[in-house]
């Protein structure tokens, strides 16, 4: 049991908690430092500051988990502590958000092009607040009976380039790093030895502003994790880490603070915020 998780979901995005529920929750457990890092969005950022001033001994991170694209594949770029009142960050996660649902919507019709009938209401239903993803379709799925596991929905129709599939709004790698840093925050490419060739993304990321990689992770091998940490040495860089907590059971997920992560991590990435101006 680690006393640090940097990568969190609410119910805000695609997770099952509530932003003061995994505050909570990870205080319970004893952990030192915690970041909330939903999808696209910082809606639950102010619920869960607001929660953690009941644990003075827990230190909250607010973060943000933005979805972008490449020709190879989705990359995810984790930012933290940004400014969630920034004007040009808001809009463009809301127009992000809008186009969610146009997406989510056009997976549906290919899913009843092929004999399933999933109620729009119903997915909307399922993600209530939170911006509306995949999970929420997959979830739909299950109730109706057309997977019997969660995966299964992923690897038979709306996995990336699935026959169900349909993409989000475009954004780039460094499009994110670029928006991150004008809304004050730290970004951070999340488990990037999930991508076909991190150093190339690193190297071009690096001159965009990037300032810290994830090297530990519930996937990520002991392996991966020494790769991620010589890359970021390579490239003078940070490090990050957690547990990419979903809350649903979903995925074998590891629990809330499950993957081990040394306290000097967080304690620099604070460090770096200060020195940038970054903590108000
Ligand atoms: P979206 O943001 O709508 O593209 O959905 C992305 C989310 O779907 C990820 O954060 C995961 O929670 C989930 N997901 C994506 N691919 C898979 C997969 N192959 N198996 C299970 N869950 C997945
Ligand atoms: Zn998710
Ligand atoms: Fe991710
Ligand atoms: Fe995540």
């Amino acid at each position: 049991m680690s006393r640090v998780d940097l990568h969190t979901h609410s119910n805000a995005s695609d997770g099952k908690f509530s932003p003061d529920a995994i505050v909570r929750m990870a205080a319970e457990l004893g952990l030192k430092y915690l970041a909330l890092t939903d999808h696209d969005t910082v809606a639950g950022i102010p619920a869960a500051q607001e929660a953690a001033h009941a644990y003075p001994e827990l230190t909250f991170i607010p973060g943000v988990e933005i979805s972008t694209d490449t020709t190879e594949g989705e990359v995810h770029m984790l930012g933290y502590f940004i400014d969630i009142n920034d004007t040009e960050f808001t809009r463009a996660v809301e127009r992000f958000r809008d186009s969610r649902q146009g997406r989510a919507k056009g997976m549906i019709a290919k899913l009843a092009k092929m004999g399933m009938n999933i109620d729009w209401a119903r997915v909307q239903e399922l993600a209530g607040d939170g911006v509306i993803g995949r999970p929420h379709i997959a979830r739909a799925m299950m109730e109706k009976g057309y997977i019997t596991t969660f995966e299964e929905a992923f690897d038979r129709y709306i996995g990336h380039g699935g026959p169900a599939y349909v993409e989000r709004d475009k954004m780039t790698p460094a499009e994110a790093v670029e928006l991150i840093l004008c809304a004050n925050g730290l970004p951070v490419l999340a488990h990037p030895f999930t991508v076909t060739d991190p150093e190339k993304l690193v190297k071009e990321l690096k001159v965009a502003g990037l300032t810290g990689l994830e090297a530990y992770y519930k996937d990520a091998s002991p392996n991966d994790t020494k790769n991620m940490l010589q890359l970021a040495q390579r490239y003078g860089l940070i490090v990050t880490g957690g547990s990419d907590y979903h809350g649903a059971g979903e995925n074998n997920e590891v629990k809330l603070g499950g993957v081990n992560i040394p306290i000097k991590v967080p304690e620099k990435l604070i460090a770096l915020a200060g020195e940038r101006g970054k903590i108000k």
